[in-house]
């Protein structure tokens, strides 16, 4: 039986990591959980599956939810996301929170030599070189949750590093795909939201139109698998079923398929190394499928692609401004202050004022983090 603790229990791959905790109640089992301001489906996951400890946002749900489960620990906030990453009965942490918020979280989860399962992306791409670093000191697993990275990551099984020519990256395109640049200027957030191939949160269906969420995927497999960026390319490949692949120098390319479902690398991620049936999920019928598409992708197009291969290969703190520059645009976009291309635009501004420190301590990283939010909303 493994115990595990999740963060971001609400959200996207939160609830689907749940699917597969509810599919399995033999292997594996809840104890913590963060959850956001989504207190009614929270009392249904409390009722549930019964965690020990709940982390919530903010104070007000705390009190109110304390009194509804006296049986339960509750606590909240900052301190609250740290206290349910390092819950002592954890084998494993989930961090599925959005955002640079899921850093400090995870170091503390590193240090108290938890494996970590990551699909918070953004953790990796703003301190890659601390999270790395502390997951080999406490020879901690680092396993990954994103499709495209547990698709690497199971290509890579019994191979060597030393023999990868590069890792190939697939992109879906987003909701935009078939547009120009020019028909993007007036879309609307509805349409944004309108991912073809997965269902996921707002804010990474957002990053998929935009490409940005391949900018960040390309950093975080940087980090993930020790590999420099002119070994990590980028295929547009219309319907997302190989999810990822990995050519090595003898030319031969394995690549990882499947139909488009989250709860197979997260499942995997939980299981690792071993694999368990998945009921609930689709198999793949190549023959009814019959025919795959790939495009090289168009940095011209998709300029936050060409953003993030700029700031990681810049590295230090830019990737940290890239990404804070991005949370905050993606923010302003959603709430209907700033237009769809105005995203790149800001975050093209915030990347070309900072002038990037090498390998910054935590502190520093979450100073820029603020620093760079503040000087986007000032924009917006
Ligand atoms: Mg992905």
């Amino acid at each position: 039986m493994k115990i595990i603790s999740l963060l971001g229990a609400t959200g996207s791959i939160g609830t689907q990591t749940l699917d597969i905790i509810r599919e399995h109640p033999d292997e594996f089992q809840l104890g913590a959980i963060s959850v956001g301001k989504n207190i009614d489906l929270a009392r249904k996951i409390i009722g549930e599956f019964q965690p020990e400890l709940v982390s919530v946002q903010n104070p007000m749900d705390y009190n109110k939810l304390k009194g509804e489960y006296p049986h339960i620990k509750f606590t909240y906030g900052d301190d609250g996301l740290i206290e349910t990453a390092v819950y002592d009965k954890a084998d494993i942490l989930v961090n599925a929170v959005l955002g640079s918020v899921g850093l400090h979280p995870t170091l503390q989860a590193i240090e108290s030599g938890k494996t970590i399962a990551i699909a918070n992306k953004e953790t990796l791409v703003t301190a890659g070189h601390l999270v790395t670093e502390a997951a080999k000191r406490h020879n901690v697993a680092l396993l990954p949750v994103d499709s495209e990275h547990s698709a690497i990551f199971q290509a890579l099984q019994g191979e060597k590093t030393k023999n990868i020519e590069r890792l190939i990256l697939t992109a879906s395109g987003g909701s935009f795909r078939d547009r120009t640049r020019a028909e993007l200027a007036d879309v609307t957030v509805e349409e944004a939201l309108n991912h073809p191939n997965w269902s996921m949160g707002a804010k990474i269906t957002i990053d998929s139109a935009t490409m940005m969420n391949k900018g960040l995927e390309v950093i975080e497999a940087h980090w993930l698998f020790a590999m420099p960026y002119d070994k990590i390319d980028v295929l547009m490949h219309r319907e997302s079923i190989i999810h990822s692949m990995v050519e090595f120098h003898d030319s031969s390319i394995i690549a990882q398929l499947g139909t488009p479902d989250m709860r197979v690398p997260i499942q995997f991620a939980l299981t690792y190394p071993d694999r368990a049936p998945l009921k609930s999920s689709q198999r793949l019928d190549l023959a009814k499928i019959g025919q795959l598409h790939f495009q090289d992708m168009d940095l011209n197009r998709f300029r936050c692609l060409h953003f993030a291969y700029e700031a990681g290969k810049a590295g230090g703190t830019m990737p940290t401004v890239l990404n804070a520059a991005n949370e905050t645009a993606v923010a302003a976009f959603l709430s209907g202050k700033i237009r769809f291309l105005e995203i790149e635009d800001l975050v093209e501004k915030a990347l070309s004022k900072h002038k990037t420190i090498t390998f910054p301590s935590l502190q520093v990283i979450q100073e820029v983090d603020k620093e760079t939010r503040q000087y986007v909303d000032s924009l917006v």
